[in-house]
Parts: structure tokens; sequence; C-alpha cells
């Protein structure tokens, strides 16, 4: 039986997993984290991730465990009312629910050791030794780095992080409010010029998000810069400027795009945000599941060389128009000028006013 070692427990490695085990491969994860966490950021399962989840049989889970927003309500600074859509079509879960979900169905036929990481790749004759912070070292015949923004993998075996990882002037904040959402079924956003603060009703529970234009901070403290950016602006602002200073447990990064110009190296490949994150700005979890498909059906039918440049020429097809759109999709969410704002919130009123 063939044997692959995936690294990352997110959505794309799950996914790989079960597809792989399908098609008779032995899958192996490995996960950074202790354990496979609920919640997280909200992200969309819609278009070709569908088919995919469909196929696994995990849409009703998944249906059981989305999010409770069914429209946009964008507002000004009193908090009034400035145009309202309906929220994108698709499944929207929490990231960790998802990957949970897509785990569950890969589980029987899946290895996962948690709380480790590689540390070391090596080309054998065939395939890959590996070798690791804890366990003991193994070979395996392909390794697929599916660890996100800061692949450990590509790290390893591409280079650094700063070769392939474009900051797009943006950062984004998320937090956990762990109170009832206020408005159950709507996100609500709120812009100033080159900022956006929402709010989402999660699953019941409130989750803020900072989402700001700044150029790219040398080692930024998060908290003042969020705060730095936020603190003129009126709505719950000052509110939840107050629940980021005091939290412990909230999510910041850089708004990144990842660009690798070829994505295997010998029997080592790139799977998901690894591979081609447009951050918040691109179905990046659609991408990730549609990707582990192409990448799972490849293997079941050509041998290993040729299934990686099958992969990569299918996938680079759905994911290259998702990369160019990043800035214009960044400018529709957090636009730079007040009549940018304005213009946008007309957009939205004519195209598509909610229910
Ligand atoms: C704030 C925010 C909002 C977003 N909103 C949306 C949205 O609305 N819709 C959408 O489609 N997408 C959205 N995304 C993007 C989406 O979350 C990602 O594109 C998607 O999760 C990518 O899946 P992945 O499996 O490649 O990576 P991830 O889901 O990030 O999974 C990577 C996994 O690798 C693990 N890992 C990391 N380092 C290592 C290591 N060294 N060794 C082993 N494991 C490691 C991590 O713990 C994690 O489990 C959003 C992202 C952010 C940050």
């Amino acid at each position: 039986m063939r044997t692959v070692l995936i690294s990352g427990a997110g959505v794309a490695g799950t996914t790989l997993a079960y597809w792989l085990a399908e098609r008779g491969w032995q899958p192996t994860i490995v996960e950074l984290s202790g354990g496979l966490r609920s919640s997280g950021n909200p992200v969309d399962v819609r278009g070709p991730a569908v088919a995919v989840a469909e196929r696994m049989g995990v849409m009703g889970r998944l249906h059981d465990a989305r999010t409770q927003a069914t429209s946009l309500r964008l507002i000004d600074e009193q908090g009034q009312t400035r145009a309202r859509v309906r929220a994108p079509s698709g499944t929207e879960i929490p990231r960790a629910d998802l990957a949970r979900i897509l785990f569950e169905a890969a589980r029987d036929r899946t290895e996962l050791i948690l709380g480790d990481t590689v540390t070391a790749l090596t080309p054998g004759a065939a395939g890959v030794e590996v070798t690791f912070a804890r366990s003991a070292p193994r070979r395996f015949d392909l390794v697929v780095g599916a660890d996100g923004l800061h692949s450990a993998v590509r790290r390893i075996a591409f280079g650094p992080e700063s070769d392939f990882v474009d900051h797009q002037g943006l950062y984004v904040a998320t937090l956990p409010l762990g109170q009832p959402a206020r408005a159950p079924h709507e996100v609500q956003l709120l812009n100033a010029p080159g900022r956006l603060l929402s709010v989402h009703p999660g699953r019941g529970q409130e989750l803020a998000a900072f989402i700001f234009r700044h150029p790219e901070a040398e080692a930024p403290d998060p908290v003042e810069l969020v705060v730095s950016a936020y603190g003129e602006m009126g709505w719950r602002a000052p509110e939840l400027l107050d629940r980021l200073r005091a939290a412990t447990d909230f999510y910041f990064d850089a708004v990144s795009r990842v660009r690798v110009p070829a994505w295997t190296r010998g029997r080592v490949t790139l799977l998901g945000d690894a591979a081609t994150c447009v951050s918040l700005f691109g179905d990046g979890s659609t991408m990730a599941m549609a990707g582990a498909f192409t990448l799972a059906d490849a293997l079941g039918r050509l041998p290993i060389e040729a299934a990686l440049r099958s992969y990569e020429a299918r996938h680079r097809r759905l994911v290259q128009p998702k990369q160019h759109a990043v800035g214009a999709t960044s400018h529709l969410l957090v636009p730079t000028t007040r009549w940018g704002i304005g213009l946008r919130n007309a957009g939205a009123r004519l195209l598509q006013p909610a229910a």
C-alpha cells in the first residue's frame, strides 16, 4: 500500500486523507496542535467543494454545524443601516468544525499524530525520509504540505516564507466575544476609510473582526496596531477594543497571498493555503477541498510524478482567478476612501437586496 504523510489536519489535509484512503493509499496526518478544536473563523463550502462534501457523505453534518448568518448589514457609525444584502450562497461553518467533520469521515482509515511537526525531509530512492520534532523518523512514498499559510513543509522543501508570501497591505484580527449574538442572523459591517469592523453571529455567539490597511510592520504588537487603527471609530468599536485588550485568545495575522512557482519538489507537494493562500479574500476553504479532491483523483489514476503534474495543471486553473482578484475583492470589503465606501454601499443596494 502506498503511504502519504500529510502535514496539517486543516480543511485541505483532512479532505485529502479521506480521498486518498478511498483510492487505496495509507494516509498519516501530522498536526501541530495538540487537539482538533471546535469553532474558528467562519469559512465557506460552496461551488466545487459542495460536490466533494456530498460524495464524502458529510453535507448533512456541515448543514447542522453551519453559522446562523443569512444577511449582511452595512451600517454607519451610529449603527444605522446603509445597505443590506443576502449572505453569499453556500454553507458557512467555523473553520475548525469543518476540519473536524472532514477528519471524522477519514478517521477509520487515517493515522493521526497530534502535537508534532516535520523538521527535515530527505529525498530517498523512492520516497521521502521524514524527521519529526517528537516522533521517530519514517519513510513515506509522498509528503503533502497542507499546513497552511505559514507551512513548515514549504519552508523545509521549497525555501523561506519570504520567497513565497506577499503582504497585501492589510491585517486581520478576529476575537470570539463569548456572548449571545445581539443580531442572531446578520453580519454587521462598519467601514471607515481603510478599516472594517464586523460582528458575526457565528453559531449564536458573537465573533468580532478587525480588517484594516497598514503597511507591513516590523514585529507588530497586534493589540497596539488594532487600537491605533480603530481608536477613533464609533458604533461598538470602544467596547470591542476593550475586549481585545483583555483577550488572551484571538487570531491576528497579515493578510497574505502565497504564490509558489511550482508546487512539487520530487515527492513533496503543496496543497491548500500552503500553495495558494489568499487569506480571507478568495474562497480558500472551497479551494482547499477542491484541490484535495483533484490531487487524490490524479494519484488514484496515474503514477506519482505524472499525478502531481496533472494536479498542478488542473488545480491552478481554478485558483488563478482567485489569486488575481485579491486586490479587487479587498477594495470591496475595505474601501480606502469615504467615496469608495458610499459607492460600494450603493452598489450593494442595487445588486443584491436582502429579502
Ligand atoms: C480571518 C479569516 C477569515 C476567512 N474567511 C474565509 C471565508 O469566509 N471563506 C473561505 O472560503 N475561506 C476563508 N478563509 C480562508 C480559509 O480559512 C483557508 O483558506 C482554509 O482554511 C485553508 O485550508 P488549509 O487546510 O489549507 O489550511 P488551514 O485550514 O489553515 O489548516 C492548516 C493546518 O495545518 C496545521 N499546521 C500549521 N503548521 C503546522 C506544522 N508545522 N505541522 C503540522 N501542522 C501544522 C494547522 O494547525 C492547521 O490545522 C479565512 C481565513 C481567515 C484567516
